[in-house]
């Protein structure tokens, strides 16, 4: 039987070959959650032996991880603006760029009075539920997602992390009624020939040119958006200018676009004219 110590050693090589990059993370972040204990506590703890039983359920992990299956469904969890969300198959991972979606989603409301906040595709609620924490100014927040399962994740992550928010399922801006202040998003928008294996392609497809969404949206979303208000899209990398075109055919003008620590286009802003 190994030491904790021996037994990260020898995972952390093994995802080294196959090419995972995080293996070192990867490799804590999956034998602490099978002891039940954080990160910290797995530092204290390394010159302990594994039970048989952890050691081998370890091994069958840093075998599906080396693969490529992602950390988030293996463990069933994933932290995004410091809170927890329970992850499954059926919702995408969220992204630590999109924290820059919703903190700009924050600095947009935050001083008005109750806002009104829709969030369309929802997925995990990780956007709307985030929002929902960290405004003090009492939003109404309608998220919706045209997937029951992804929305049983959401309600499941709402009611853990005590957020106030109401789930729709609904295609986008349907079912909706009433002005919004903000309308934010990270809608699907891989190219389709570019899709991933393990994330579920209704969270990422946006059509041949990863476009089809803002489409939707920007000819959707003018009866629904006060004025002022503010339309907020996260945008995939070489995407923004194209998006900027989609949004000033309708009628919107940008008027903001950040870049991720990456130094990829990442935010966009837009509001009626
Ligand atoms: N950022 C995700 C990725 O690149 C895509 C998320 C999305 O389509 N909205 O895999």
């Amino acid at each position: 039987m190994l030491t904790i110590k021996e037994a990260l050693s020898k995972a952390r090589e093994k995802l080294k070959q196959e090419g995972i990059e995080s293996f070192w993370l990867d490799g804590d972040l999956l034998l602490a959650f099978l002891l039940g204990i954080d990160r910290t506590t797995l530092y204290i703890k390394l010159d302990e032996r594994l039970s048989s039983e952890i050691e081998s359920r370890f091994f069958e992990f840093i075998k599906r991880r080396s693969a490529g299956e992602p950390v988030a469904y293996l463990i069933q969890e994933k932290e995004f603006m410091g809170l927890s969300f329970k992850i499954t198959p059926d919702v995408l991972i969220p992204r630590p760029e999109t924290e820059m979606l919703v903190e700009t989603g924050i600095s947009l409301v935050s001083k008005m009075d109750r806002p009104v906040i829709y969030d369309l595709g929802t997925g995990s609620g990780a956007i709307a539920i985030s929002l929902a924490r960290n405004l003090k100014n009492e939003p109404h927040i309608f998220a919706t997602d045209i997937s029951p399962q992804a929305l049983r994740i959401a309600k499941l992550n709402a009611d853990r992390l005590k957020a106030k928010i109401f789930l729709l399922c609904s295609s986008l801006l349907s079912g909706l009624k009433g002005k919004a202040d903000l309308i934010i998003s990270n809608p699907p928008y891989v190219q389709r020939e570019n899709l991933g294996r393990y994330e579920p392609q209704i969270s990422l497809d946006g059509g041949i040119d990863g476009l089809s969404f803002y489409q939707r949206i920007f000819s959707q979303v003018r009866p629904l958006l006060k004025k002022p208000g503010f339309l907020v899209v996260e945008m995939g990398a070489g995407q923004s200018e194209a998006i900027s075109k989609i949004a000033k055919r309708q009628g919107f003008k940008t008027i903001g676009i950040t870049k991720d620590l990456a130094g990829i286009e990442r935010v966009l802003v837009a509001t009626l004219v």
